[in-house]
């Protein structure tokens, strides 16, 4: 494989910087020409440093303001801002890939433009997929970019069907690892602290996937994402809960039988995957140590446990805008969650009432999921009022 160039948006989340480490463990294969993140400038400069990246672009104009002022990035980068900035950074003449790694949906426009000109795209923000997964897989389809999911679940689906015919799938089986709270007890939830909902008993993520996690609205979103990634409708899309986190996803064959991808739960695995398609060398990452005793666990979920599961089922049943509204709505609910304000329980209360209160329809142009997307915030906050501590 040739030496592929790639730009991050999101580069000092989770995401963005075991991105870092992957293509720190394969110089003659990557590099990087474009960095993105929201406002904390400090952690681009010795990422910018060490890989050479003369582009960087902050969401937030004051901290790209700062950025520039401080002197602290190599002489001749170019310090870009907002939307345009990540856009301009997804679009880079040099590079064929982005690493679409931003948290919730501020990654949709420069996802976007970067699909269309043709840029393939590493997704690890399921957000876009599904507030958006009708207009993202059309760019990607009438460019030609390819859409290589991020998502360890969908990254595992996506390399059990390669090559495969469509035919041959009967179903997909998507692994949850049950989040912070599967083993206590569900009266014990309305209390429950966000200190404890950061706690994942597996991996190490950034805050809202883990708060998600928790809730498996995580899930929900997955399953969305699933449908437009591969598809397959929702109802042909199952749920098992795998506390192990070492079996990344499941397919149904029409025969009956199943195959799974299993790997340690590290993020490198699936990022590595996306960034040398389809190449396969070493990860930086640890190994499946099969001398020791290994157990795989899977239950069905509780659907009274995490209803926030049950109801992106029936956004995706909808179809058209709900997904959005679900997406929004529990945008919304964590940051309540996270700022105090709302109890954890009140999350899934939270998208309910939001779900019954928005209505759906089915959208002909990316600005209406848009109005919907900004309607259903409004709805939802002024809903978050009447459920607060
Ligand atoms: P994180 O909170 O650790 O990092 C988020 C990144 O987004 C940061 O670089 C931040 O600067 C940037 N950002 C936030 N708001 C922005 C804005 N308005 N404009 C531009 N940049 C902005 O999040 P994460 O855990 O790395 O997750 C990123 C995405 O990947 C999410 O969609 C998440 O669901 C998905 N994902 C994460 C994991 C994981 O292991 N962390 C696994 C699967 C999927
Ligand atoms: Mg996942």
């Amino acid at each position: 494989m040739q030496s592929r160039a790639i730009a991050i948006l999101g580069a000092t989340g989770s995401i963005g910087t075991t991105t870092l480490n992957v293509v720190r463990a394969h110089p003659s294969r990557l590099r990087v020409a474009g960095l993105a993140a929201h406002s904390r400038w400090r952690e681009l400069v010795d990422p910018a440093k060490e890989f050479g990246v003369s582009v960087i672009a902050l969401a937030d104009p004051a901290a790209a303001a700062e950025a520039r002022a401080s002197g602290a990035f190599p002489a001749g980068t170019r310090i870009l801002e907002g939307t345009a900035g990540l856009t301009e950074v997804a679009c880079l003449p040099e590079i064929s890939m982005v690493v679409s790694a931003v948290v919730g949906t501020a990654g949709l426009a420069p996802t976007l433009a970067a699909l269309k000109a043709k840029k393939d795209v590493a997704l690890a923000s399921k957000e876009l997929l599904v507030l958006a997964g009708k207009f993202v897989t059309e760019a990607a389809r009438a460019s030609g970019a390819r859409l290589l999911p991020v998502d360890s679940e969908h990254n595992a689906i996506h390399q059990l069907l390669r090559e495969k015919p469509k035919g041959d799938i009967a179903r997909l089986v998507l692994t949850a690892s049950g989040g912070a709270f599967r083993d206590t007890p569900i009266a014990d939830l309305k209390h429950v602290t966000l200190a404890q909902a950061l706690k994942h008993p597996n991996w190490s993520m950034g805050p809202k996937v883990t708060i998600d996690s928790a809730t498996m609205a995580n899930k929900g979103l997955e399953v969305i994402e699933a449908r437009w990634l591969f598809d397959v409708p929702a109802d042909r899309i199952d749920v098992v809960v795998h506390p192990q986190s070492i079996i990344h996803s499941l397919v149904t064959l029409t025969d009956g039988s199943l195959q799974a991808l299993l790997s340690p739960p590290s993020m490198a695995y699936p990022i590595q995957d996306c960034l040398l398609f389809p190449e396969r060398l070493p990860c930086p990452a640890p190994r499946l140590d099969l001398a020791q005793a290994l157990t795989l666990g899977m239950t069905p979920p509780d659907p009274a446990r995490y209803p926030c599961l049950g109801l992106a089922r029936a956004a995706a049943t909808t179809g058209g805008t709900a997904p959005a509204i679900f997406n929004a709505a529990n945008e919304v609910a964590v940051a309540e969650f996270v700022a105090g304000k709302l109890p954890f329980t009140a999350i899934a209360e939270l998208v309910g009432r939001t779900l019954a209160a928005v209505s759906a329809r089915e959208p002909g142009h990316l600005d209406e999921v848009l109005a919907t997307d900004a309607e259903t915030r409004v709805v939802a906050s002024r809903l978050a009022l009447g459920l607060a501590r």
